[in-house]
């Protein structure tokens, strides 16, 4: 006879455990979708890959359900008469080091037929689309707003259109956002900030600030807990052109971040005269 533990031997808990995925790193770069966030502070603590994540099996569906809906909505773009092209067309600023692929640039629409927009597609629950509803893309999603907004000026385009799909209803919401380049500007200036400029800004909040509970530099910004060691946030390491990062002891460029037995954790980062 087998004998079940209740507690981990079910199906669901199996599938839970092979969906989830641990220690995940930061991307390599400083991502464009990110570049809207309340806190810069975070985005210091990203780039310099300060903290690993653990990302649940429930996280990743939620990853992959979106990926799915893009396609659908690229093909009821389609279907109502709107031409779609450039598919992960990338963008790159500040030496490389900041970056963003858009989901996809549209021509035809009924509001402006004749001009090309930035299109960026998301997936929404009943509780966020309905604020969208009410507030607009700019004030419900501003990450969202500041991403197409970038997109859309290095593409030099004038328009972007956010389409969200209700996962729960399946309802669509279809924006159309007029680009504000000095907008897009102050974003292009807020990237070189994180990626050059080496003082950690303050915290937005206090250990009970709702932005902050959510925060996977949570435990590192509120909790003094110690920094992921990496060569991003080593004192010995130069960020150089084309998205390099250089190895001061070596004289090397890294193509790993692993940190080698000479790492000493860059001062500024622990932020101690700015909190
Ligand atoms: S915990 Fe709060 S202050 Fe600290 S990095 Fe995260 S959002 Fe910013
Ligand atoms: S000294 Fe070591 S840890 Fe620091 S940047 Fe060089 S290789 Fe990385």
């Amino acid at each position: 006879m087998v004998l079940l533990n209740l507690d981990t031997d079910t199906t669901l808990q199996k599938i839970e455990d092979v969906g989830k995925t641990t220690n995940v790193k930061p991307r390599d770069y400083l991502g464009m979708s990110q570049l809207g966030h309340n806190c810069e502070r975070f985005l210091n603590y990203y780039f310099r890959h300060c903290f690993t994540e653990d990302i649940s099996a429930q996280s990743n569906r939620i990853f992959r359900t979106g990926h799915k809906a893009e396609d659908d909505m690229i093909a009821d773009l389609k279907a109502a008469g709107i031409t779609v092209y450039g598919e992960q067309d990338e963008y790159s600023i500040v030496s490389d080091h900041c970056r963003g692929h858009n989901d996809g640039i549209g021509i035809g629409f009924p509001e402006e037929p004749d001009k090309p927009h930035i299109i960026e597609f998301k997936t929404s629950n009943d509780t966020a689309f309905k604020k969208l509803l009410k507030e607009g893309v700019k004030v419900s999603k501003p990450m969202h707003y500041d991403q197409m907004t970038l997109y859309a000026h290095l593409k030099d385009l004038d328009h972007a259109m956010y389409m969200v799909l209700n996962k729960n209803t399946s309802q669509y919401y279809v924006e159309q956002v007029t680009i504000d380049h000095d907008h897009a500007k102050s974003l292009i200036e807020k990237a070189d900030r994180v990626i050059t400029q080496e003082t950690l800004p303050q915290k937005i909040g206090g250990m009970s600030w709702f932005e902050c509970k959510w925060c996977p530099a949570y435990d590192i910004c509120q909790l003094n807990k110690p920094i992921t060691p990496s060569c991003r946030n080593c004192k010995f390491v130069s960020i150089e052109e084309q998205g390099q990062w250089k190895c001061l002891k070596t004289d090397q460029f890294l193509d790993q971040y692993e940190p080698c037995g000479e790492y000493q954790l860059d001062q500024w980062l622990l932020g101690e005269n700015n909190e």
